[in-house]
């Protein structure tokens, strides 16, 4: 579903991404861990050209994202972004903040958008929240939100940058389901986290990043029990 052929991105002088080469497949759910400052979220935010790659190509369906004559708006209603810090709109209500998109892009009518909000604020467990304003939710209720609206655009593709990294650890765990239940409904995810015990037993594959480099990846199981790598090794020992 998304080729990365060499995947460079730079800041001025800072190489943050020195050659990234990946595949994901449809249905997948693939894990990207590593420490701070690895390139996790530039390479994120590369996917949906939120960052123009300074080099290297990916495509999405075998369509080039990043050709000159590549359709940003169309890839960005492919691909849903979620984010650490939520991103809702303060001023509108949560059932604006999830119909706003789709409506305004023409994917759905007002009517439609609204019903599709319904469903979703229910698959999160936040029905009774349509009409209140994101300041008076918890964040793992903002999160929730966060997921609902990137849905509504009815994504093929969903990212995660750090979705539970802003939250109070008792907020964690729901957020954490919701991502659980759309892994399991066949969502192709690709989700930056530190949470190496999600990342274990939901991810099909884990990427672990070091550098702007991808060091190591493979199953989770044996690259959380049997890292290959020195740099993996070190990086697990102090995180697990
Ligand atoms: P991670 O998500 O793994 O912590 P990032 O991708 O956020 O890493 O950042 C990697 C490096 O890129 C850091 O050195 C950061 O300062 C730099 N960087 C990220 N975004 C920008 C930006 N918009 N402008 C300048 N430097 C950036
Ligand atoms: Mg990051």
């Amino acid at each position: 579903m998304i080729k990365i052929n060499n995947l460079h991105k730079s800041f001025g002088d800072n190489q943050v991404l020195k050659g990234i080469s990946e595949q994901i497949n449809k249905g997948e759910v693939v894990s990207v861990i590593g420490p701070s400052g690895s390139g996790k979220s530039t390479f994120l935010r590369c996917i949906n050209l939120l960052e123009q790659p300074t080099a290297g190509n990916i495509l999405i369906d075998d369509q080039s994202i990043t050709a000159a004559d590549a359709c940003v708006d169309k890839l960005r209603q492919k691909v849903g972004m979620v984010f650490q810090n939520f991103n809702l709109f303060p001023h509108k209500t949560v059932k604006q903040n999830i119909t706003l998109a789709p409506v305004k892009l023409g994917v759905m009518n007002q009517q439609e958008a609204d019903e599709e909000a319904d469903k979703l604020l229910t698959q999160v467990g936040l029905k009774d929240k349509a009409d209140a304003y994101p300041s008076s939710l918890s964040g793992g209720q903002k999160q929730r939100v966060a997921i609902a609206r990137a849905l509504a655009m009815k994504p093929d593709l969903m990212l995660f940058d750090e979705p539970t990294s802003a939250l109070d650890p008792e907020m964690v765990g729901d957020v954490l389901d919701v991502m659980k239940s759309l892994a399991q409904d066949g969502m192709t995810m690709v989700i930056v986290t530190h949470e190496m015990g999600f990342a274990r037993d939901v991810s099909d594959r884990v990427i672990f990043m070091d550098g702007g480099y991808i060091v190591e990846q493979g199953d989770p199981e044996a690259l959380f029990s049997q890292p290959k790598e020195a740099r993996t090794q070190e990086f697990l020992s102090k995180v697990l």
